[in-house]
């Protein structure tokens, strides 16, 4: 939601007015002796000093000034008239020292602490707190006037940032609470400690504590360095000073979240310098070095004015998000930054093959179905590999119907054999899941005939069928052949078999596609489905598919908890439950193929397999 101009302006000018009115109406002009004087310069003094010197915090380097802790205990200990002139002539002398800042925000803050000061003092007041004693019977109006004192800030503060950077109101006040509660309850607890010490000895003790105050600030401003310098280090590649590839991976996860949530498309594109281990023989590591620092500074250079973030992936490869970004215009862009890395002269690459620098690059634009974001870089590699295959210094967009080179899938054969000797040692104790995993892996190998999918998705979709239900390890025996129906928190242990699976399967690297299978073949279309109740396109497309084939056979064979249907029945169960428990686009298809098997004659064998004559 974007406010205009005209309603901040209206927000300022109404707090602003708010202000100046309760000061006149609250101050009393004509007061004060001289030693109230005395004392009331040096409050605003010590203000103006701490305002200087502000605690500056990680991670962003929001300041934080314990002027707050004056003005309260200047209100707790004089009252409100003393601590009013406190700050005026704080505000007067902010002003003069700070002409930078424009008037509207000095009025602004003037009025905001008017009403802050204000509203602490009636609150105290109220809730019986005495003026001038230290007292532990104050305790709570002290609390409740901090807590007010607090709640105006953020408010007030909240609102600013609400209307003028159109941010939503639950964001705003969750990150300035998240942020700010604990530094800034302590500067106010410090007031408490700043009235004690003015008890005992007034101008000593607003001495002692500013001095105190200034010492901290200054060593939380050399903590703040070292933090961001740090910091800088851990993120940062030494010798490109680009990303590094751990910081990329953080920002790609936060990026593609947004993408998601946002609706917004987003691109990630691997590249890798072509050749490069002939340049660094024939040149030499240090000249390698130099030319990795040099094409870092010109990817960088394309990258900032689109807002895109560059990273060193790791040896001679880069890694680019684009935010924001449709894959052909990121393949514009890509084919842009190639040109002028031919274009560009480095010293020695005459010799490369090309006669120039040039890179092959793989883009991946993250879909709706995106699993997570290995799958997307994993798809990126990929379509850097084909580049790479196709002859180099090409940028290649990922498709799905592309056949990639077959040793980066998964090889079916030795994977499907190694699974299934594990499930059948794992599934040992339950008969009937492991025969259900080999009724619906047969399933996906025919289904998977019928359906336009990659190699890959081919490979991954069987795969995934057959080790779906592992995690049911998990589940004790006397559940999973219980007879008659299931109590709630036996539905419940049932349900975490998908997580279990996961689990299990993350174990094994080589595994790591089949995750989404595992981990989401009981989302339900219509988001009804466990474990995330995920919706429509948002469940990855072979999860979909796998919860046709998956129900279909727990619909049609014989389970300790469940009546068998036949295959008539348990086709009009489909239809029923399209679109709502499956994706339509597959329910007829996957129906079709069985009306097709109904025909063949087929028997199941003893160990559960299918098999047709
Ligand atoms: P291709 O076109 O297939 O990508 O061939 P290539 O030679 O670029 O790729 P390969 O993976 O065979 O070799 C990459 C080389 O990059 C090998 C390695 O020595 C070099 N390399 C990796 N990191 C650095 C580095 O930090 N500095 C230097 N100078 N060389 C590096
Ligand atoms: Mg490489
Ligand atoms: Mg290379």
């Amino acid at each position: 939601m974007q406010f205009s101009k005209t309603i901040t302006n209206k927000y300022l000018f109404l707090v602003s007015v708010l202000g100046f009115l309760t000061f006149i109406a609250l101050y009393d002009f004509n007061i004060h002796s001289n030693i109230e004087w005395v004392i009331i310069i040096a409050l605003a003094g010590a203000i103006l000093l701490l305002n200087h010197y502000p605690i500056l915090l990680p991670p962003k380097g929001n300041s934080l000034s314990m002027d707050s802790s004056i003005f309260l205990a200047s209100l707790f200990l004089y009252g409100l008239d003393i601590t009013l002139a406190v700050l005026l002539i704080n505000s007067i002398l902010f002003a003069v020292t700070q002409r930078k800042i424009v008037w509207w925000k000095h009025i602004f803050n003037f009025s905001s602490y008017i009403l802050m000061i204000v509203s602490s003092y009636y609150v105290f007041n109220l809730t019986g707190g005495t003026i001038g004693s230290i007292d532990i019977n104050n305790f709570i109006p002290y609390l409740i006037s901090l807590i007010t004192y607090f709640a105006m800030n953020v408010i007030f503060v909240g609102l600013f940032f609400i209307l003028a950077a159109a941010e939503s109101f639950e964001s705003v006040f969750k990150e300035l609470i998240k942020e700010a509660l604990s530094p800034y309850m302590s500067t106010l607890m410090l007031s408490l400690v700043l009235v004690i010490l003015m008890k005992a000895e007034r101008l000593f003790g607003l001495f002692l504590f500013t001095c105190i105050a200034f010492l901290l600030s200054l060593a939380f401003k050399q903590h703040f360095h070292l933090f961001k310098e740090i910091y800088e280090k851990a993120n940062k590649d030494f010798l490109t000073g680009l990303n590094n590839h751990g910081y990329f991976k953080e920002i790609l996860e936060k990026e593609v979240t947004a993408a998601k949530e946002n609706d917004q498309p987003l691109c990630v594109v691997l590249l890798d310098i072509d050749d490069f281990k002939k340049y660094n023989d024939l040149y030499g590591h240090i000249q390698g070095d130099h030319l990795l620092q040099e094409f870092g500074s010109l990817i960088k250079t394309a990258a900032e004015p689109e807002n895109f973030i560059v990273a060193r992936y790791g040896g001679e490869e880069f890694s680019i998000i684009m935010p924001n970004t449709t894959r052909q215009k990121a393949h514009l862009f890509m084919n842009e930054l190639r040109k002028k890395t031919n274009d560009t002269y480095y010293k020695g690459v005459e010799r490369l093959p090309y006669g120039c620098l040039s890179f092959s690059a793989g883009i991946a634009e993250c879909e709706k179905e995106t699993y997570n974001t290995s799958e997307l870089l994993n798809k990126a590699d990929q379509a850097m590999y084909a580049a790479k295959d196709q002859g180099k210094n090409l940028v290649q967009i990922y498709n799905q119907y592309s056949e990639y080179s077959a040793q980066r899938s998964l090889s079916l054969e030795k994977e499907l054999e190694e699974a299934e000797q594990q499930l059948r040692i794992f599934l040992s104790k339950d008969v009937y899941t492991y025969r259900h995993s080999k009724r619906v892996y047969q399933y996906a190998l025919d289904f998977s005939r019928l359906l336009s999918l990659s190699d890959y998705e081919r490979k991954t979709l069987i795969l995934g069928a057959l080790i779906h239900d592992i995690g049911k390890i998990e589940i004790p025996r006397d559940i999973l052949n219980k007879k008659g129906k299931l109590e709630p928190h036996e539905w419940e242990m049932m349900k975490k078999h998908v997580t279990w699976g996961k689990e299990i399967i993350s174990t094994n690297k080589k595994l790591e596609d089949l995750i989404p299978l595992v981990e989401l073949h009981h989302e339900r279309f219509d988001g009804n489905g466990y474990p995330y109740g995920l919706k429509g396109k948002s469940i990855p497309k072979l999860a979909r598919i796998l919860c046709v084939i998956d129900s279909f056979d727990a619909m049609t064979t014989e389970r300790p908890y469940q009546k068998t249907k036949t295959f008539k029945e348990a086709i009009v169960e489909l239809r029923d439950c399209s679109g709502k428990q499956f994706d339509p686009q597959f329910v007829e298809p996957f129906i079709a193929m069985i009306n097709q098997l109904d025909d063949t004659n087929f028997i199941l064998e003893d160990d559960g397999m299918v098999v047709y004559s």
